[in-house]
């Protein structure tokens, strides 16, 4: 049976991208992997707007996001210094959702500052017979945010492109995280000698 996809812009962000992309950023940046993962599973939280039947609601705004994040940021900067940088990379994940969004579908990015939801174009392509023959296309849309229900489409949780591109990034995530567990194993072994 052919099924219904989802019209917001050309398609959303899957699920699966918006969590192995922080998950990649996160191990590349050296956060331990039983600490990363959990953070990165943050950046799916926007989208349980859908649980709601609304899609790109409010929870895809950066100030929404940032309204309980700020104070908690500044929170355990004062009060649990341990936890500031995880309250830094949890907001930083969170931003990363409607970051992604905006470059496929309207997203009320700035509201309820900003009434309007962002769409960036930013694409290139190529004629196949003549290579030479770019078409360069960028192009920012702004329109009212208007908060629809969920119509009966299916969204994506991931497709083929997103899991070539995830078992990539996982692929040279396991790559990093074999590769430190195996020089810090040395490290100890040249210090036991
Ligand atoms: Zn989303």
């Amino acid at each position: 049976m052919k099924r219904k996809r989802g019209k917001g812009g050309k398609g959303m962000p899957e699920l699966l991208i918006h969590v192995a992309v922080p998950l990649f950023v996160l191990i590349l940046a050296g956060v331990e992997p039983k600490k990363a993962l959990p953070l990165a599973l943050l950046g799916a939280i926007p989208d349980a707007d859908v649980l709601f039947h609304i899609h790109r609601s409010m929870s895809h705004s950066a100030l929404v996001i940032l309204a309980p994040c700020i104070p908690a940021i500044i929170f355990t900067h004062f009060k649990a210094k341990r936890y500031f940088n995880d309250a830094v990379i949890a907001t930083l994940v969170l931003l990363s959702h409607p970051f992604m969004d905006m470059f496929t579908g309207l997203t009320p990015i700035l509201w309820p500052a900003f009434n309007k939801s962002v769409f960036i174009t930013a694409e290139m392509t190529a004629n196949m017979n003549d290579i030479s023959n770019l078409h360069l296309l960028f192009n920012l849309k702004l329109a009212p945010v208007v908060f629809y229900p969920t119509a009966d489409v299916d969204a994506p949780i991931f497709t083929s492109e997103g899991v070539a591109a995830c078992a990539i990034l996982l692929a040279s995530s396991l790559f990093k995280i074999c590769n430190d567990r195996s020089r810090w194993r040395n490290r100890r072994f040249i210090l036991i000698k």
